[in-house]
C-alpha cells in the first residue's frame, strides 16, 4: 500500500544511482555496462515528511535489438501498473535514443502523472544540450545530476505534491 513511483528509462541513464540517491545508502547495483541491474529493486523514500515506494526497473539482458526493445516495453507498462506515479529517466550525455522515443510513446498514453528526468547534466553546457529533450513532450521535465544531486531535490518535491 502507499504511494508508489516507478523509475523507468532504457539502461544506463543512471536510475540505479538516483535511486540509491532517494534511498540514501547503496542498494542498488550501478555498474558502467548497460543492463547490468537484472532484478526491481524497491525501496523507501521519506521526503518533505512524507513516504513513499520507489522501484528501480532494472534491465535484462538483450539478445537482439528487437528482443531488446519489445522487452523494455512490457517493463514499462508493467512499471506503469504497479505505480502511481512514473519518473521516466533519459541521458543528457547521449542525448535522444530511438529507445527513449519507443518509450516516450508508451508513456504518453499513460494516465498517471509521468516526470520526466533529465540525467547526467553534471554542468551547465549540459543543460544547454538537455533542452532538446523538451521535444519528446513531457510538460513535467527535470535537468538533473544524480551524481551530484544536482536538481534531484525538486523532482522529489514534485512527486510529494501529488501524496
Ligand atoms: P541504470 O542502468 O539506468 O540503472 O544506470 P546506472 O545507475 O547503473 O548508471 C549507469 C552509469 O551512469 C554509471 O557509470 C553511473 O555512474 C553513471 N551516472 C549515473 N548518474 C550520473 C550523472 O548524473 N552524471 C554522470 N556523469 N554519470 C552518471
Ligand atoms: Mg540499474
Amino acid at each position: 500500500a502507499g504511494f508508489t513511483v516507478a523509475i523507468v528509462g532504457r539502461p544506463n541513464v543512471g536510475k540505479s544511482t538516483f535511486f540509491n540517491r532517494l534511498l540514501e545508502q547503496r542498494k542498488a547495483i550501478v555498474d558502467d555496462q548497460s543492463g547490468v541491474t537484472r532484478d526491481r529493486q524497491y525501496g523507501v523514500c521519506e521526503w518533505n515528511g512524507k513516504t513513499f515506494n520507489v522501484i528501480d526497473t532494472g534491465g535484462f539482458v538483450p539478445q537482439s535489438e528487437d528482443v531488446f526493445e519489445r522487452e523494455i516495453k512490457k517493463q514499462v507498462l508493467i512499471a506503469v501498473e504497479e505505480a502511481n506515479a512514473i519518473i521516466f529517466m533519459a541521458d543528457a550525455a547521449t542525448g535522444i535514443t530511438d529507445l527513449d522515443e519507443a518509450m516516450a510513446d508508451v508513456l504518453r498514453r499513460t494516465s498517471k502523472t509521468v516526470f520526466m528526468a533529465v540525467n547526467k547534466v553534471d554542468n551547465p553546457e549540459r543543460l544547454l544540450e538537455a533542452t532538446e529533450f523538451y521535444s519528446l513532450g513531457f510538460d513535467n521535465i527535470f535537468f538533473i545530476s544524480s551524481m551530484t544531486g544536482s536538481g534531484t531535490g525538486e523532482i522529489l518535491d514534485a512527486v510529494t505534491e501529488l501524496i
